[in-house]
């Protein structure tokens, strides 16, 4: 299969897509974390029963998630076309479309836009595809300060730290916490801050007031794109990225390629999913719409650049392409146990949890994010919460058996799960495994551990005590 004349073999994702370290590693450092565990269980608890209020109060919800599901499936199947459609409307109402194969590609590109406005800073609407390309890091390479007005993005950025949730970046982070940030690097702070959460607001709205003021590029990201009208959406609850949106003199929107919907009625049936299940609203506080330029009116320049980063490469995947279909409502990451222990940056990429451990390995390629696939208890609590339908555990196991299979040797996991399959394949060898196993009860019981090699499996789990009789024995004596 082929996407815009690019091979299968298209270029992998660059960018802040893998972490220093594979998942295991980082997340035993995260879970010696109680502090970052008790953040984590009180923030995703009150946003789960936030979403689960309000979805309750729709009849059509599974409805509207099938809808939701057979949209971006159709977008899928045509994606080259309905870019195209968006390049033709956006260049037709006066905005200027780039193509960014990569990071790369598209950190050199904006770079370039705001350069040649003359300007040295610029502001941006919280946004995962510049985050995922690095743009921060490029910008002030050449000599561009990037300022970001989603609250809890300055928090990240201001503590020079890394987001760790979707939709909340600082989930991770408390208000005593946030108050030492903000008394270290927010310039003219009052020092008598408090942590009082309206207090600290009140700072934030006013150093970012006085920024959105006094800056004259504005780099956002987009929701939504419109390839029928060449209208850009973005969904935002704090009023920061209407005031990026519509204040500067020149917009420069970095927009995945996924993120194109084919009609203004498609839109619909995502600005209903999305609230509901990312911050348990009936409907997002600030919806921004724009269509190119209008005179006197909003930034007179607006610039458009489509990414792939990889994107290609997950597209020519039937099983995995999925993963394209997310709206990043976060409603996986609230509901995964492992999430709910480890945060987000045990995942290492910018996109964490169940949609991070499916996307980010096949953006980068599963060989360069191998650990990712494995982080799942394949429970399915993210396939229910998905307002799109992603069907995460199969692709889990997809990408596991992709990985499994790019292995030239066998490992210790290969092997048992070879022996495994021959045993139970033998209906005879079965039984004389399964009296063998009874008689581990001998040995083993619950608290205990296995013996080496296996010790590993029970280092932090309770070897169970095997049944009195087996089904068969059971079976056979009815
Ligand atoms: S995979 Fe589904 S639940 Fe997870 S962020 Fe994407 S749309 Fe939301």
């Amino acid at each position: 299969m082929t996407f815009l004349g690019m091979p299968t073999t298209a270029p992998r994702g660059v960018g802040n897509l893998r972490g220093d370290e594979p998942f295991p590693a980082a997340a035993r450092k995260a879970l010696a974390n109680p502090q970052l565990r008790r953040n984590l269980h009180h923030a995703t608890s009150t946003i789960r029963g936030k979403s689960a209020a309000v979805i309750a109060e729709l009849p059509d919800w599974q409805q509207l998630r099938d809808a939701g599901a057979a949209i971006k499936a159709d977008t899928m199947a045509r994606l080259p076309e309905l870019l195209e459609q968006l390049e033709a409307q956006v260049s037709a109402a006066g905005g200027v479309v780039h193509w960014a194969a990569d990071a790369n590609d598209a950190n050199r590109i904006v770079t370039e836009l705001v350069r040649a406005t003359g300007q040295d800073r610029v502001i941006k609407v919280k946004s995962m595809a510049t985050q995922e390309i690095g743009l921060n890091e490029a910008l002030e390479a050449a000599g561009v300060e990037p300022v970001e007005t989603d609250l809890a993005e300055l928090i990240v950025q201001l503590g020079h730290d890394k987001p760790s949730h979707i939709l909340v970046p600082a989930i991770h982070r408390n208000r005593a916490e946030i108050r030492e940030i903000f008394l270290r690097a927010m310039p003219g702070v009052d020092p008598a801050l408090t942590d009082d959460p309206p207090v600290l607001a009140a700072a934030a709205r006013r150093y970012l007031r006085e920024t959105f003021l006094n800056t004259k590029v504005a780099v956002s990201g987009a929701n939504f794109g419109i390839a029928e009208t060449g209208t850009l959406a973005v969904v935002e609850s704090e009023g920061n990225g209407r005031m990026c949106l519509t204040l500067p003199e020149t917009l420069i929107t970095v927009m995945g390629v996924e993120k194109v919907v084919p009609t203004w009625q498609d839109l619909e049936v995502f600005l209903q999913l999305l609230p509901r299940a990312s911050t348990g609203e009936r409907m997002n506080p600030y919806t921004s719409m724009w269509t190119g330029v209008t005179a006197g009116d909003g930034p007179q320049n607006f610039h458009l650049v489509l990414l792939d980063n990889g994107r290609s490469a997950v597209l020519a995947d039937d099983v995995g392409r999925q993963a394209l279909h997310c709206i990043r409502c976060s409603a996986c990451l609230n509901v995964c146990p492992v999430y709910e222990r480890t945060g987000g940056h045990a995942y290492g990429s910018v996109y964490p949890g169940p949609i991070g451990a499916v996307l980010s390995p096949q953006l980068t390629g599963v060989e360069d994010n191998a650990s990712l696939p494995y982080a799942s208890s394949l429970c399915g609590a993210c396939l229910d919460a998905c307002p799109v339908k992603i069907d995460i555990p199969s692709i889990l196991v997809h990408l596991r058996a992709e990985h499994v299979a790019a292995k030239k040797r066998p490992t210790p996991e290969s092997i048992a799960m070879a022996a495994a399959a021959y045993t139970m394949d033998h209906p005879r060898l079965y039984a004389a495994a399964q009296r063998a196993a009874r008689l581990s009860r001998f040995a083993g019981r619950r608290g205990r551990g296995l013996p080496p090699p296996l010790n590993g499996w029970t280092a932090s789990r309770d070897l169970p005590e095997p049944p009195k009789e087996t089904f068969r024995q059971w079976w056979a004596g009815r």
